[in-house]
């Protein structure tokens, strides 16, 4: 049994797509899947202001509305099945806090525990969780660093990155992965 924890935005809620989903419909624009991990410049442009604590804050229940990560909600429950314990770290500023459980309630990953870090705090500091799976490769940096093991998630934001940690595609891929590792354990 490992304890894992998992990063929410990208790893379980589909927010890349959602966040483009949204602006393209409000503003009927393109916005092509995003390559950098820093999208504002991207997006303050089209919606005027800043995308994140102006535009999202005063739409916070798009976020509640963005799909499921292909893979994930199932995922969970095979990890669970296969009894490690699962922790959601997930960093959010105290307005956003309300979607994590507003979505988990629509969904219902079947989770151990859910963290919420303020932001800019290290997961590290928040958990005791034995292996991160993260799309923010400083995340999975930082993690690495206290010496515990990471999975980059990859997304189109990320796929750039080098980061000294397995990277998965999707659920299915990350899912065999912690199996494989289990394996090698006993
Ligand atoms: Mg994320």
């Amino acid at each position: 049994m490992t304890e894992i924890a998992l990063d929410f935005d990208d790893v379980i809620c589909a927010f890349g797509l959602g966040i483009r989903d949204a602006v393209e419909h409000e503003f009927g624009v393109r916005v092509e899947p995003f390559k950098e991990w820093n999208i504002t410049e991207v997006l303050n442009p089209i919606v005027g202001e800043d995308w994140f604590g102006g535009w999202l804050r005063e739409r916070p229940q798009r976020w509640v509305d963005f799909p499921a990560i292909d893979g994930a909600i199932g995922g969970i429950k095979q990890l669970r099945r296969d009894g490690h314990y699962i922790e959601v770290v997930t960093a959010k500023p105290e307005w956003a806090e309300f979607v994590i459980w507003e979505w988990f309630g629509k969904h219902r990953p079947p989770v151990n525990r859910v963290t919420i870090v303020d932001v800019g705090v290290p997961k590290t500091e928040a958990s005791d969780a034995e292996l991160l799976v993260d799309d923010a490769p400083d995340n999975v940096a930082t993690w690495l660093r206290d010496g515990r093991d990471a999975i980059l998630f990859s997304q189109s934001h990320n796929i750039h990155e080098e980061v000294n940690a397995p990277r998965v595609a999707n659920w299915r891929e990350l899912v065999e992965l912690v199996r494989m590792e289990e394996a090698v354990k006993l």
